[in-house]
């Protein structure tokens, strides 16, 4: 057992900072007391040093998912807190945050506390709640966002569900501007997307599935978009798979707006086909839908020129039970944490379509900046965050063996290359070789 004060000196390794835009090779890092410490600090040779070999691995910082579900409070058979803790340290995250669509939904400060204080007692990954835009995700008045923040969250969505008064996302964004977070919002058009389970598209009309066409989701994000000129707010958009949408973007950026997105690692390597190839499995189900091609690869390229900058798992677990129900009748979501990374690696690295600085940004970096964290990325006295990564390793995604209770993916079977091998979070390993510690506080 590593002592806190020991020296942790890592070395080899080809560190990666996007937050300070460098890549070295064959370089050597300190860590002792869960923070960045100088080779100075250490020379004296008071403290022992353990020192780690990382050749040939890449060293990146502070791997951050901003949009998952953690289940916790009220779904605990999906996954809990610790699940999902040790489900985010074995794909290399070392923050991750939970969206308030719980039971009860995290619409009042203790919960936010409770989550935060709970994710700190596992120790495996920071827990920074997302709370609710409206009270009881009723979409009728809002939560008390001043106090939600005060109390530790680090945004608000009513995720899964639209915000469908203008109004009421009128007065989300005013209040956003003297608030330090983002609005994030699931942007769909409910009378458009009600009943249906995939994309309309030309698979949809030959499997005879209800789709929903991807203008259900560029016309909330037009809406907000225009909202966020109105008021000036800080508006997110979460998962976003639609050209409107990308359209919208590009407007708000050329207009000067504080509007950011995010796109799903599964939306980035996968297309509505794999609904016909799954044969009506329920595992492709997810909302929003699988994109034909052409969608995929615009928002590849807006990952890549960094009009979309962050890539975010929506980790949406749920018991096999449920997702062995008819396609219609299933649960939206697939279990992300555990397959982001590989996935990302190989659509955006191993293609040659990004360099590691700007891929890594968009984990790490792109994340940070949405919601307002200010890490100032490995420099000495920094929080001990970081990730080891193979780039080259390749291995086949196997549900069975995911931390995470919830083996629901569409990325089963698929041969992926890159992953972490190991996870630092607070100067303590969380993850080595695969394997994640034990979480304190049981
Ligand atoms: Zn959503």
């Amino acid at each position: 057992m590593t002592n806190r004060d020991d020296v942790i000196r890592i070395r080899g390794a080809r560190i990666i900072d996007p937050f300070r835009g460098i890549d070295v090779k064959d370089d050597e890092l300190h860590v002792a007391g869960g923070r960045i410490v100088s080779r100075d600090d250490v020379r004296d040779g008071s403290r022992p040093v353990r020192v780690v070999d990382a050749h040939g691995l890449w060293l990146v910082p502070r791997l951050t998912d901003m949009h998952v579900h953690l289940r916790s409070p009220g779904q605990e058979w999906k996954e809990d807190l610790v699940s999902g803790s040790q489900a985010a340290a074995a794909g290399g995250f070392t923050i991750v945050a939970p969206m308030g669509n719980t039971d009860p939904p995290v619409d009042i400060p203790s919960l936010v506390e409770w989550q935060r204080h709970r994710g700190d007692a596992i120790g495996l990954v920071r827990i920074f709640p997302i709370g609710t835009i409206t009270h009881g995700l009723q979409g009728e008045r809002l939560a008390d966002l001043y106090t939600l923040e005060q109390a530790g969250a680090v945004g608000f969505s009513d995720d899964g569900r639209v915000v469908a008064s203008a109004r009421l996302m009128r007065a989300a964004l005013s209040y956003s501007v003297s608030l330090r977070h983002p609005i994030i919002e699931h942007a769909e058009d409910r009378a458009l997307a009600e009943g249906t389970v995939m994309h309309e598209g030309d698979v949809s009309q030959r499997l005879g599935l209800p789709g929903v066409p991807e203008q259900a989701e560029a016309l909330i994000a037009w809406r907000d978009v225009e909202l966020a000129g109105l008021t000036g707010g800080r508006l997110h958009l979460a998962h976003v798979s639609s050209l409107g949408t990308l359209a919208a973007l590009a407007y708000a950026k050329r207009s000067g707006l504080t509007v950011s997105a995010e796109v799903t690692p599964h939306h980035l390597y996968l297309t509505d086909e794999a609904v016909e190839a799954w044969d009506y499995n329920p595992v492709t189900k997810v909302n929003p839908p699988l994109r034909p091609q052409s969608i995929r690869q615009a928002l590849i390229e807006a990952v890549v020129s960094g009009l979309v900058p962050v890539i975010a798992s929506d980790h949406a677990p749920h018991h096999a039970d449920e997702k062995a129900q008819p396609y219609s009748a299933a649960p939206y979501g697939i279990s992300g944490l555990e397959t982001s990374l590989g996935t990302v690696l190989t659509v955006l690295l191993h293609s040659g379509r990004m360099n590691p600085v700007d891929l890594f940004a968009r984990l790490s970096k792109g994340p940070d900046q949405v919601m307002g964290l200010n890490y100032p990325g490995l420099l000495t006295g920094a929080e001990a965050d970081l990730t080891l990564i193979d780039p080259n390793a390749r291995w086949t995604v196997d549900p069975a063996r995911f931390y995470s209770k919830g083996h629901n993916t569409p990325m089963a079977g698929e041969q992926l290359t890159g992953r972490a091998v190991a996870t630092m979070c607070r100067g303590r390993w969380t993850m080595r070789d695969g394997e994640v510690l034990e979480a304190d506080g049981e």
